[in-house]
């Protein structure tokens, strides 16, 4: 936090014009620092008699003891109105430390309209609280609203962890919340535990998935983790609690809408959301090339399957990165998982861990991917992936799928 010294400010105003952020405004003769600040001590640079310093290390260290409480941030599918499977992916984490901790675990949820089952899940979930900013302006995801809104929650309520979705918007969101608070962030964890010393043990492989690391904040709090969709399992309570709901209000100023939604655009149908689908039918580098992709793209359309890729086949142009699996893509856990000319690089493959069901097909007999499927073939994929569209179009998606021919 940056902090004004009375006795010696000027009130020369230096400081605003330092500031690139807009964060300084001045009340009579004082700068008063807004919430747009990111600590880039610009104007305590600038400022001529030294009236400004930084001091967020000594007060958080001061106000260690007031923190308390495991937060879950929940995200909206804005367009269908409902909360992303990972929000309670979270959520039942965050209950699972909180217990540990004997604390209590909040969701927070940011939106313009609070979805319908989400009083039940949330209890179902064990949730204690729920902080609620209704506003019609947050409909849509919007980093600086977002940042803000958290931000002032988190210094309100002061909890002593928060879990965001390390989505694409979890990633824009977490480490603007992190910088706000001056407080550290670890991205894309696979675990999590609390150590003897009751911090956030944040776990995540590093080193291209060789080590996991356990990664502590023990001078600060918030403690910040983001985790992937599909890392977690969504457990319920052996008792739904009561939750307390509470709307907080807050002020959605022009100041905090400097970006501006234009459109929402639709994905391409054949590359939509792996993390979210229920069948995901992989490509690899073994497919060949890009028509021979599209072989592929027409089982999953008719299978009503994702199209979801190695990083190799992505390399090569064949599909969008966001259709990556693996450990710099995403982690996916469809009741069916089809792997078509993949090696089965460690680094794919934890991405495919909760996956119910794998079907590898592959040309080499000795592919690592056959130790981990449930079913092999063995064989040209592009010849077995036809095949299999035949076979789709004459006896059905579901016949097929429940093994009758
Ligand atoms: C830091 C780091 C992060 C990474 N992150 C990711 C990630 O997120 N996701 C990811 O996927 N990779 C990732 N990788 C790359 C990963 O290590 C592998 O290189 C990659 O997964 C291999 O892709 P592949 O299986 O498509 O290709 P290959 O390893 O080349 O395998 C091709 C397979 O196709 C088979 N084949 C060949 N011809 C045919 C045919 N006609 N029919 C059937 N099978 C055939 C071969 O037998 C072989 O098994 C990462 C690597 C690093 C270093």
């Amino acid at each position: 936090m940056i902090v004004v010294d009375k006795n010696k400010c000027v009130g020369c105003g230096l400081c605003t014009g330092a500031c690139s952020f807009g964060a300084i405004a001045m009340e009579g003769k004082l700068p008063v620092i807004g919430d747009t600040c990111v600590f880039c001590e610009e104007c305590v640079k600038a400022c001529p008699v030294q009236a400004l310093t930084n001091d967020s290390i000594a007060v958080r260290k001061q106000d260690f003891g007031a923190y308390a409480g495991m937060w879950a941030v929940m995200e909206m599918n804005n367009e269908r109105g409902q909360l992303q499977k990972v929000s309670l992916e979270l959520l039942s984490e965050a209950k699972r430390l909180a217990d540990m901790l004997g604390e209590k675990v909040s969701a927070v949820l940011l939106c313009s309209d609070v979805p319908e089952d989400f009083e039940e899940n949330a209890a179902e979930i064990g949730c204690d609280n729920v902080y609620i900013v209704k506003n019609d302006v947050l409909e849509q995801y919007d980093t600086e609203r977002y940042t803000s809104a958290i931000c002032a929650l988190a210094r309100q309520y002061k909890p002593a962890g928060i879990l965001f979705p390390a989505t694409e918007n979890g990633r824009d969101l977490a480490p603007r919340v992190s910088c706000r608070l001056q407080v550290g962030l670890t991205a894309d964890c696979t675990a999590l535990d609390i150590d003897a010393e009751r911090n956030l043990v944040q776990i995540r492989p590093t080193y291209g998935g060789n080590i996991m690391a356990s990664i502590i904040s023990p001078n600060h709090r918030p403690q910040l983790a983001s985790v992937r969709p599909n890392v977690l399992l969504v457990n319920h309570a052996a008792k739904p609690a009561e939750t307390k709901f509470t709307y907080v209000d807050m002020e959605m100023g022009v100041q905090d809408g400097r970006v501006k939604f234009l459109k929402a655009v639709e994905k391409d149908n054949v590359f939509r959301d792996v993390g979210e689908a229920g069948i995901v039918i992989s490509g690899g580098y073994g497919i060949g090339d890009a028509e021979s992709f599209r072989v592929l793209q027409k089982l999953a359309v008719r299978m009503d399957a994702a199209v979801g890729a190695t990083r190799k086949a992505v390399d090569e142009g064949w599909a969008p990165f966001d259709v990556q699996v693996g450990q710099t893509g995403k982690t996916v856990a469809p009741e069916l998982y089809i792997a078509c000319g993949i090696s089965g690089a460690l680094q794919h493959t934890i991405g495919i861990k909760n996956a119910k069901h794998i079907i590898a097909i592959n040309a080499d007999p000795a592919a690592p991917i056959f130790a981990m499927s449930d079913v092999a073939i063995m064989g040209d994929a592009v010849q077995v992936l036809s095949k299999l569209c035949d076979r789709v179009e004459k006896y059905g998606r579901d016949t097929l799928l429940a093994g009758k021919e």
